[in-house]
């Protein structure tokens, strides 16, 4: 069995940050992880709520979610419990197409203008711009 080897940074420590595919409000569907245990199913879509690049994770809306017991605060002033919806490994998760509406693998793409697309790798729609199109000088005629 081939095992690649553990990602470092440049410091030899810590993880190299993982290239993220996932944005935030995309649609994904859980395929893996302890949130699953938590309600998830492999056929239900659910929204990003917040991509963390640095540790490589994301929140779910609806996943993960725990109960947890918070102060009277002047937030809340009732106190009690509270819901939220804890981080999951972004590699547990895969973007749903808008176009052909499976979860799919994202690739990347320029168009002749310079902007770069996130692309379904299933039936190659664009998903969205990641990049902007690089500006053209204006000549004057
Ligand atoms: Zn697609």
């Amino acid at each position: 069995m081939f095992c690649h080897p553990p990602l470092r940074g440049n410091d030899g420590n810590s993880l190299r940050a993982t290239i993220m595919r996932v944005n935030k409000d995309d649609l994904v569907v859980v395929l893996s992880g302890a949130s699953r245990n938590k309600g998830a199913t492999r056929d239900k879509r659910y929204r990003i709520l917040t991509v963390d690049k640095e540790n490589g994770m994301v929140t779910v809306e609806g996943v993960n979610v725990v109960q947890k017991a918070v102060r009277r605060s002047r937030r809340n002033p009732r106190g009690g419990m509270l819901s939220m919806e804890m981080p999951v490994a972004a590699s547990n998760v895969q973007v749903v197409c808008p176009k052909c509406n499976k979860p799919t693998r994202v690739g990347a793409r320029f168009s002749d203008d310079g902007a770069k697309y996130r692309i379904c790798k299933k039936c190659n729609a664009d998903i969205s711009q990641i990049a902007p199109a690089k500006k053209k000088k204006v000549v004057n005629q």
